[in-house]
């Protein structure tokens, strides 16, 4: 569903590169977790699924990034939007509207999808994300496990194939974050959905990939347990 094939990504020409050499595949429906130290490249690595790499942020992409078949040079991320859903560090940052459901509903005016099929997304999503009962609130007033699952729900009705989501539980108390992941586990084994998932608290998603991926600093030795499968990259 992900596939990288001998992916580097410079930011200046004088700078070291953020990734070199990367070779991966995420099969579909499977979450990944990418682990490694800050600084290693792992927004780097979200942003080239994305297509913020090449397109936005000013990082050089060599070799061939595609997700879902499609290449993401030739791309944008806009073309992307029906196929990856994105969600970085900060919820707040995400939200253009006041209230839950609006914000449900926002992310797929964009997207030309018929005002009845947005009316049950909706109602999905809610229910999927246990969000039914907060669906009237301001999101001021929701606790930060609550706005980051309205966050992802803001992407969901998208429908996207994969999801991708950056530190997403960096800001939440133990209790929020297992509420969190509980809910990116569930859309992975009941819809398919594929979540790639950065993260440099290892303890705390370990158990919940299928898959983990390390990009480990220079010289350091990996050292994960779990049931997942691990690759180093
Ligand atoms: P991580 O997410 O693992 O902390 P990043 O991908 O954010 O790692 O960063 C990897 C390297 O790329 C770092 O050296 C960082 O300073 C650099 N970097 C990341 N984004 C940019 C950018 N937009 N412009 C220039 N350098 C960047
Ligand atoms: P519609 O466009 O009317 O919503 P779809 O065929 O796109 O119809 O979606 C309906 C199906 O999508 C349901 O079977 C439901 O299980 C599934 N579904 C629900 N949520 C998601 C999701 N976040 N990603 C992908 N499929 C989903």
């Amino acid at each position: 569903m992900i596939r990288f094939e001998n992916v580097g990504v410079r930011y200046a020409d004088t700078a070291a590169p953020a990734l070199a050499g990367i070779e991966l595949t995420v099969p579909e429906g499977e979450l990944c977790l990418l682990a490694g130290p800050s600084g290693v490249g792992k927004s780097t690595l979200l942003n080239a699924v994305s297509g913020l790499v090449p397109h936005f942020t000013g990082g050089r992409l060599t070799g061939r990034v595609t997700v879902a078949g499609r290449d993401t040079r030739t791309h944008r991320p806009r073309e992307l939007a029906d196929v990856v859903g994105t969600v970085g560090q900060d919820p707040a940052a995400h939200f253009v509207t006041d209230v839950v459901e609006d914000e449900l509903a926002y992310g797929m005016e964009s997207l030309g999808i018929a005002p009845d099929v947005m009316r049950r997304r909706v109602e999905e999503t809610l229910d999927l994300l246990g969000l039914a009962e907060l669906r009237e609130r301001p999101i001021a007033t929701l606790s930060g496990g609550q706005r980051q699952r309205v966050a992802i729900g803001s992407v969901l009705t998208a429908h996207p194939r994969v999801l991708v989501l950056d530190e997403p539980t960096s800001a939440l108390d133990p209790g929020a974050a297992e509420e969190v992941l509980a809910v990116l586990q569930r859309l992975v084994h009941d819809l398919g959905t594929t979540v790639l998932l950065a993260e440099h608290r290892l303890e705390r998603v370990v158990q919940y990939a299928d898959l983990v991926v390390l990009l480990p600093a220079p010289g350091a030795a990996a050292v994960v347990g779990g049931p997942a499968e691990v690759m180093a990259v």
